[in-house]
């Protein structure tokens, strides 16, 4: 049985890739600093699927703890989560960004190196992409310019795991760039718990929905698409941990790959679209209205998801009816996320 580590693991999405694991028989570890999470949420993994969880406190960026853990533990890959992803608090404080992001990736490498753990898995996200491509977005096209300080950490971050896997014939990565993730597993019992004001859609919506909020701003109806309002590829939580089962099989397989996956489901949905979906299989209302548009969003941004049907043969199951419900059904369980 191979053994994956979690870095980042008790966030959103790490949590969601935790359970997917344990389901297909892997064993999983998970570092966190909770900067952002909580151990609730691998508590509740481990009540989900009957099994234990190596669970340790420690900061990404500190070496020594990460050595501790590695010392500890046989580890066949690692899939490294840990960061901050807020986009406009990366714009107010990007030298934390940067240190954080960018510190978290070269500390993980490095004990990597020492363990002789050659395997490593990295959330990337679509905005890598930029303005200048055009969408549906392929892997084939360039890294382009961000507009903001936390897409450079994951520009640069890729950048930084393409160089070590050239200098080193031994270490296999895959960059899994994710589009927007939503919705959360259908037991309603983890999900995703932003601190304070939700940046994102979803979880704005949802806290409109449940009372915690007044009224949701649409930001922007003159968009150039069908409805005026932004375009976004959403994809489901659970689709997207199991676009990570396939990653961390592939890679184990490989004697040496450096890859790039989109995790998207190529079709995509308007802000609008999302609203009106949510009302009317929740049967709720959600406040809302228009307002201008939100600096550097771009007008859509959708992937081409054939590599990783190809390739890993993944694709996504879940239908934005899907979406909605479980994002709705963690809401109303959870109304003050984990900290209930
Ligand atoms: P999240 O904030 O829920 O999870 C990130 C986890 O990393 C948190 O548990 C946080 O406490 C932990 N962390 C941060 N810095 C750390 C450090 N220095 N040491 C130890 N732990 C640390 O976010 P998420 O939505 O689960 O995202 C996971 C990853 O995917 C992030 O790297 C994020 O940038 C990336 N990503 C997310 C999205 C999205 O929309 N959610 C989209 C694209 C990419
Ligand atoms: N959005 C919105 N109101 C909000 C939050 C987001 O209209 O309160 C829109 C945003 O303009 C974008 C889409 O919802 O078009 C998705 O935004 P999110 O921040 O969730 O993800 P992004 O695509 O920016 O990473």
């Amino acid at each position: 049985m191979s053994t994956i580590l979690l870095a980042g693991g008790a966030g959103y999405i790490g949590s969601h890739t935790a359970l997917e694991l344990l389901n297909a028989g892997y064993d999983v570890i998970v570092v966190d600093n909770y900067a952002n999470s909580s151990p609730e949420a691998i508590h509740r993994v481990e009540r989900l699927t009957g099994n234990n969880i190596a669970l340790y406190e420690a900061d990404v960026k500190d070496t020594e703890a990460l050595s501790r853990i590695f010392a500890n533990h046989s580890i066949d890959a690692v899939i490294h989560f840990a960061g901050l992803k807020a986009v406009g608090e990366s714009v107010q404080k990007p030298i934390m960004y940067y240190r954080n992001n960018i510190d978290t990736t070269l500390a993980l490498l490095e004990v990597m190196n020492s363990y002789n753990v050659k395997n490593i898995i990295f959330s990337s996200s679509a905005t890598v992409y930029g303005e200048e491509n055009k969408v549906p977005f392929a892997e084939t096209m360039p890294r382009g310019a961000c507009t903001n300080p936390y897409g450079w950490t994951k520009s640069m971050m890729e950048q930084i795991f393409e160089d070590a896997a050239k200098a080193d014939d031994k270490l296999s990565v895959v960059l899994l760039r994710y589009f927007n993730p939503i919705g959360s597993h259908e037991s309603g019992m983890i999900g995703e718990d932003p601190q304070g004001i939700p940046n994102n859609l979803m979880p704005y919506v949802t806290q409109v929905a449940v009372g915690k909020r007044e009224c949701l701003t649409i930001f922007g109806k003159d968009y150039p698409t069908p409805d005026g309002t932004c375009r976004r590829d959403y994809i489901h939580v659970v689709d997207l941990a199991k676009g990570h089962v396939k990653a961390i099989d592939y890679i184990l397989a490989q004697d040496k790959c450096c890859e790039i996956f989109n995790l998207g489901t190529g079709v995509p949905y308007s802000v609008t679209e999302i609203v009106e979906t949510f009302e009317r299989v929740n049967n709720i209302k959600v406040n809302h209205v228009y307002g201008p548009r939100r600096a550097g969003d771009l007008a859509e941004l959708y992937a081409n998801a054939d590599k990783a049907f190809n390739i890993l043969g993944w694709k996504t199951e879940k239908t934005l009816e899907d979406m909605c419900r479980d994002s709705w059904n963690w809401q109303k369980n959870n109304p003050n996320g984990y900290r209930n």
